[in-house]
């Protein structure tokens, strides 16, 4: 296994929770262990593929391996592409600017450490970075994370109210059922058309979110002292390794399966195969 970090794990590290309340470090950390510890397993951190040739069955990878970056090949038989996909930093809504203003991930860090007893109104706006011209993808993840950290706050704090303002809810499968219980412990959701994303001004006590209601047909606005991005799933760095390995990828950067029904875990070059958010978003 090749790692560029420092350890396994890559963005899980930053999660805290499933929805369905399963801890998901202690899961990392296990599985980590358990990999590390495998006899048939070699885990090199810090490193980076530098060049790749042969065919299936017979291919040679070298590579630098960290932290001293000496130089390694290693033949074998096929490649798994794990690289994953890393979240949107966004450009929008005062990100950056404004302390108030957090993605959905740090949403989940803060509640994990602090609760939500010190929160009034919080609002969360959807589809950030997501489903747009540079990233037509559904980031799949995001309306569930929201419904997670809604319900986190309001379990929490269930004076603190909570809007979530969205294009679309896609809690897919039986996640529909955490969409629904939010909803009945009092989360207010508002639809927003994508040609009228809500607004937003930073304010004495955190931000002001001015949004049109759809079926009121008017504006509102909400000061919140937190606003939540659902920042979506974008492809992590995939242009160098993708030129070393000849493979190829989509528009938004993700590794390009062979073909969509029939191949859908194989890259067009037998013997590479990809998985997990490497590919999409899942
Ligand atoms: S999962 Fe929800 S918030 Fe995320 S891109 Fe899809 S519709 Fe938008």
């Amino acid at each position: 296994m090749v790692e560029k970090e420092e350890q396994l794990g890559g963005l899980a590290h930053r999660l805290t929770a499933t929805i369905e309340g399963a801890n998901i470090g202690q899961y990392l950390q296990a599985l980590i262990q358990k990999t590390s510890s495998h006899p048939n397993i070699q885990v090199m951190t810090q490193s980076l593929i530098v060049g790749f040739s042969g065919f299936k069955g017979n291919f040679t990878t070298e590579i630098l391996v960290g932290p001293g970056m000496y130089s390694r090949k290693i033949e074998h038989g096929v490649v798994i592409l794990a690289t994953g996909a890393g979240e949107y930093r966004p450009q929008e809504f005062l990100y950056g600017e404004n302390e108030h203003v957090m993605t959905q991930l740090e949403i989940a860090d803060r509640l994990e450490k602090k609760g939500a007893a010190d929160l009034e109104q919080v609002v969360m706006i959807q589809c950030v970075g997501s489903r747009n011209e540079e990233n037509p993808n559904c980031s799949r993840i995001c309306c569930q994370t929201a419904v997670k950290n809604a319900l986190h706050i309001k379990k929490d704090n269930p004076q603190t109210e909570v809007f979530i303002l969205y294009r679309d809810i896609r809690t897919y499968g039986l996640m529909e059922d955490y969409y629904a219980e939010a909803r009945r412990l009092g989360v207010l959701f508002f639809r927003f058309k994508a040609e009228e994303p809500p607004r937003v001004e930073s304010s004495a006590n955190g931000v002001m979110v001015t949004f049109r209601d759809h079926v009121l047909n008017r504006d509102l606005a909400v000061e919140a002292d937190l606003l939540g991005l659902s920042a979506g799933m974008v492809a992590e760095d995939t242009e160098e390794l993708a030129a070393i390995l000849k493979v190829a990828r989509n528009a938004e950067g993700y590794y390009m399966e062979a073909h969509v029904k029939l191949r859908p875990v194989d890259m067009a070059t037998d013997g590479i195969f990809v998985c997990g958010t490497a590919h999409s978003p899942k």
